[in-house]
């Protein structure tokens, strides 16, 4: 089969498999994949602290939340992993119902989608080696250098057009990706969320090897994205403000980040937004 051949039938593939995720989508009255009793929610499965898949089991504190927000609306979970750069696509295409995948509130976002939340607020910072050989203290040090750069993640985006626009950008598609990079010497550095680079480098394997610069430059307000103009903005803000006010959302804190990532008290617990906000 020549190159072309196999390209056209990749095509009617995905167009295949479009034309699938349209029907389902149809077919369960736009609510995702999930049937009446679940809810199908994006999170991120490399995450570990926040959405990592350990062997089809899904942990970390947005899966957690993800869970409690369904239970409390009466809905089981189906997880489906949603890497930064699909995020936008597959609350758009019907794939899932919400997507809790340290997903940052945003301008360019609140064009495409809904939001439910915030429900956690992190700062962009920045991951190096201990050796830390590029000298690199703070988001001031990182033109020039080479910098992983998550495609869909406004971690990047703010890379781009703020602190690192003479930076070499070596793209990757997940920032467990870029830990590798990190690790292995192709990167300098990576920059994205406290809690997402906290979590990678409490892991055994990573021990010692990472140092994190501890100096966040950014608001990175968690929210629940869900369709534009879905109804259950207000029944999942309830339950969010429920999970907080009882003691469960402290419980997550603990059993997800332990002594790794404290989330900063002056912006934590957040309160959610109204379900009529724009931004
Ligand atoms: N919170 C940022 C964002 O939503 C960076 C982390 C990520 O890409 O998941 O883009």
């Amino acid at each position: 089969m020549n190159m072309r051949r196999k390209l056209s039938v990749a095509g009617a593939l995905a167009a295949a498999v479009g034309l699938a995720l349209t029907t389902t989508a149809c077919s369960s009255g736009g609510s995702g994949s999930g049937s009446e009793d679940t809810i199908t929610v994006g999170v991120k499965y490399d995450q570990p602290g926040m959405g990592l898949n350990e062997n089809g089991e899904i942990t970390g504190f947005d899966a957690d939340m993800a869970r409690e927000i369904a239970k409390r609306m009466g809905k089981e979970v189906k997880f489906v992993e949603s890497v930064s750069s699909q995020r936008e696509t597959l609350l758009q295409n019907g794939t899932v119902d919400m997507i809790l995948a340290t997903y940052t509130i945003n301008e360019k976002r609140d064009q495409v989608i809904d939001w439910a939340g915030p429900y956690l607020n992190a700062g962009q910072d920045i991951l190096v080696t201990s050796e830390n050989p590029k000298n690199i203290n703070g988001p001031g040090d990182l033109n020039g250098k080479v910098l992983c750069a998550v495609e869909g993640s406004n971690s990047t985006e703010r890379l781009r057009d703020q602190y690192a626009q003479d930076a070499q950008l070596y793209p990757a598609q997940t920032y467990s990706e870029c830990i590798e990079l990190l690790s292995s010497g192709n990167v300098d550095a990576v920059s994205t969320d406290d809690v997402i680079l906290a979590g990678f480098a409490a892991q055994d394997q990573y021990k010692g090897k990472f140092q994190l610069v501890g100096k966040p430059f950014s608001e990175e307000p968690y929210g629940v994205g869900i369709p534009q103009g879905s109804d259950k903005c207000e029944a999942i803000n309830t339950a969010i403000s429920d999970i907080i006010s009882d003691g469960t959302w402290e419980n997550f804190v603990k059993s997800n980040f332990g002594d790794s990532y404290t989330p900063d008290p002056t912006k934590n617990p957040p309160t959610p937004r109204g379900c009529d906000k724009n931004i």
